[in-house]
C-alpha cells in the first residue's frame, strides 16, 4: 500500500476540478489515464456519509445526506479530499464507512477493494 501520498497541488487545482467534476456528472467512480498531472493514472472518487444519512433533494438531484469525499490518482498518488459533502445517491452502493479516519486514501482503498464485504 503505497504511504507517499500527495494533496493536490494548488497549481493543479482547476484542471483537477475539471475532470473529477466531468467524472461527478457521470456518475463514475473511476476513470482511467484521466489524471491531469500525470496523465496516465486512473482517477479515482469515493464517498462517505457521516451517520445513517438523511436523504434529500437538492436542485432536482437525490442526495444521501451530509458525509465526505476522496479523489486520488493510483499513479502520481496526488489526491483530494472534502469533509463537507453531501453524499449522491448515485454512489450509495460503494460508500465508505465512518470509520474511515484518513484524509488521504490509505483507508479508503482497501474498502473498494471488498465490494459488498
Ligand atoms: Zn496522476
Amino acid at each position: 500500500m503505497p504511504d507517499d501520498w500527495t494533496e493536490l497541488p494548488m497549481e493543479h487545482y482547476s484542471a483537477w476540478r475539471a475532470v473529477l467534476n466531468g467524472m461527478a456528472e457521470a456518475h463514475e467512480l473511476t476513470r482511467p489515464a484521466a489524471c491531469p498531472l500525470c496523465g496516465t493514472g486512473t482517477l479515482h472518487l469515493a464517498f462517505g456519509l457521516w451517520g445513517p444519512g438523511t436523504p434529500r433533494t437538492v436542485g432536482g438531484e437525490p442526495y444521501l445526506g451530509a458525509g465526505r469525499h476522496w479523489e486520488w490518482c493510483d499513479n502520481c498518488l496526488a489526491h483530494d479530499y472534502s469533509c463537507n459533502d453531501l453524499v449522491p445517491a448515485w454512489a450509495g452502493p460503494s460508500l465508505i464507512p465512518p470509520t474511515v479516519g484518513t484524509r488521504d486514501p490509505s483507508e479508503v482503498i482497501p474498502h473498494l477493494a471488498a465490494p459488498g464485504a
